[in-house]
């Protein structure tokens, strides 16, 4: 690797002068403005590279001593990291809540690099800030449908917050329930509140001996994350059995009443909106009721599937949701915003203030400083491109491209109901499904078999969606996920199934017959397979007889 000039004239270069138009960092922008997809094709290239081997390129832990040449260096970023990184871009890539975005993005982050804003405070923002107020407001209109004498009031008020925009669904989640927790546990006459006295002084004043939070055991792995951050301990998240895939509201509240009668206290129940493994959505409004009755803090979680409301079609699928104390919202889920984009978004503007922070240099009293509610502090400015994707497609766009990964969910699941090879094992509420393999022959076995042969066959149809998944995955062409699934017919045993998200606007039906098709092939190719069928085979058989 060559060495650069160690010399200030030639960092000052670096700072101000652009790459020269020829150079390699020059092209690669150049090819990623013309064509993302060419520039993604061409350079992530999916070979059979383990990460023990890609491990091998990044083992050295001393800070480079001497400068390298831009140009070099952007060819070693190809081959090192773009060959070796995912595509996310590609059609047949449905495992993931990562997908293609939209192309303005890219002049867009630029723009967003390039002014450097600091959303922490006014000073290094300025309209940045209302701009995300507004942002905040239009999810906070989205969900809660105030009156235009509401936002006139609150929108830009210093004293108010309609949310908190942050880094994803996982900090907004921790948000929400900071400010559930600070509230609960405010001050009082002779208590200065949790925020300043801490937990321990909070549970002595209020006579406590826990405090929990409700979710199915679908809950995403954050709000485990946030109970353990917040102090409450992960062993208070009550993750509740469901085998339906959502939370019945008579377990929440049959649960709830039993954990306060020992003493302690249930801080929020959590309903999701668009479950991260399966997209079921709990039935919001009755969780509301649940809330309501053990008197606790009303949380949904919709960070993948808040953006169904701007469908009029499928909006319904979140009702009650309105109804919620706090909400979040990832935008770079659902609302196609690069990473680094989610919100939580609160009813009462009031609320924010549970968590509110000022420091003397920074987030003075009176000031609009964002950073004053946020847990964040130094923040750029994405909350620009939600505000512009909000423009940009508008709320009908969104809708068109909702409403059309829904059917094209329902579709993909018609496609393997309808397929021989393919068992469906989960129905789409919103464009999530799950499904796995399981030949004819063995779904007859299944219903003939015994209790200890139909385990064991669940057994070997695991492995080989095991064993399918990772050699699709292998094979670079395509993705799917996949995940366990208790089952309510089997007792609540787990099942391993392939988990499809259709969040790519670019997969077409034939992208999917061809994964199925795929799919087939290599189970086919599997001695797991044959065996399968052999097993199911003799199960039948022995059934005959008898
Ligand atoms: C993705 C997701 C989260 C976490 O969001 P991040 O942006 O990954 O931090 C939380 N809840 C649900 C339901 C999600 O789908």
């Amino acid at each position: 690797m060559g060495e650069a000039q160690v010399s200030l004239k030639h960092l000052f270069r670096v700072f101000t002068k652009p790459e020269h138009k020829d150079s390699k960092l020059a092209q690669i922008e150049q090819h990623l403005s013309d064509n993302i997809m060419d520039f993604l094709s061409q350079h992530v290239v999916t070979k059979k590279t383990s990460l023990e081997e890609i491990e091998k390129d990044f083992a050295l832990p001393s800070v480079p001593e001497s400068p390298e040449f831009v140009s070099e260096h952007a060819e070693s970023l190809l081959t090192k990291l773009v060959a070796h990184s995912v595509n996310t871009y590609s059609p047949t890539f449905i495992g993931h809540m990562t997908s293609a975005l939209p192309y303005f993005h890219l002049p867009l982050s630029k723009l967003l690099v390039g002014l450097n804003q600091n959303l922490v405070k006014i000073e290094t923002s300025k309209a940045f800030t209302p701009l995300e107020r507004q942002v905040l407001g239009m999810m906070h209109n989205l969900i809660f449908d105030e009156a235009d004498a509401f936002y006139d009031q609150y929108l830009h008020s210093a004293k108010h917050a309609l949310g908190a925009f942050c880094s994803g669904g996982t900090i907004a989640n921790i948000t929400a329930l900071w400010v559930a927790r600070n509230k609960l546990l405010g001050p009082q006459k002779g208590f200065s509140g949790v925020a300043r006295a801490g937990l321990a002084a909070a549970y002595r004043h209020y006579n406590i001996n826990n405090l929990g939070v409700i979710c199915s055991k679908r809950g995403h792995y954050s709000l485990s994350k946030a109970v353990d951050a917040l102090g409450l301990g992960r062993e208070q998240l009550l993750t509740l059995p469901c085998p339906q895939q959502t939370l019945r509201p008579e377990d929440a509240l049959a649960q709830g009443r039993r954990y306060q009668e020992e003493g302690n206290k249930v801080l929020a129940v959590v309903g999701i909106a668009g479950t991260t493994e399966t997209g079921h959505v709990d039935p919001l409004d009755e969780l509301a009721d649940v809330a309501k009755e053990l008197g606790c803090w009303f949380h949904v979680d919709a960070a993948w599937g808040g953006a169904t409301l701007f469908s009029s079609t499928n909006r319904a699928k979140l009702h009650g949701i309105s109804r919620a104390d706090s909400v979040t919202i990832d935008a770079h889920k659902q609302m196609y915003v690069p990473m680094g984009a989610g919100m939580a978004i609160f009813r009462d503007p009031e609320d924010a203030n549970a968590v509110r922070h000022h420091a003397q240099y920074i987030l003075r009293e009176g000031s609009k400083d964002l950073g004053a509610t946020t847990l964040e502090g130094s923040r750029n400015g994405m909350a620009m491109m939600v505000y512009s994707t909000l423009h940009i497609l508008g709320r009908r766009g969104y809708e068109l491209i909702i409403d059309q990964n829904i059917e094209k969910a329902q579709a993909f699941a018609q496609m393997i109901d309808r397929h021989s090879e393919f068992m469906l094992t989960t129905t789409p509420t919103l464009s999530l499904l799950t499904y796995r393999i399981c030949p004819q022959g063995v779904q007859e076995a299944l219903q003939l078999a015994g209790e200890e042969e139909k385990i064991k066959l669940n057994q070997k149809l695991d492995r080989l969606v095991v064993g399918v998944q990772k050699a699709q995955r292998e094979a670079g062409k395509s993705f799917v996920s996949r995940t366990r699934l208790e089952r309510e017919e089997l007792n609540g045993l787990a099942i391993t199934v392939f988990r499809v998200v259709l969040a790519n606007p670019l997969t077409t039906e034939q992208d999917l017959r061809n994964i199925l098709a795929e799919q087939v092939d290599i189970a086919k190719g599997m001695r797991l397979y044959k065996e399968l069928n052999k097993a199911a085979r003799q199960i039948v058989q022995a059934a005959v007889q008898a």
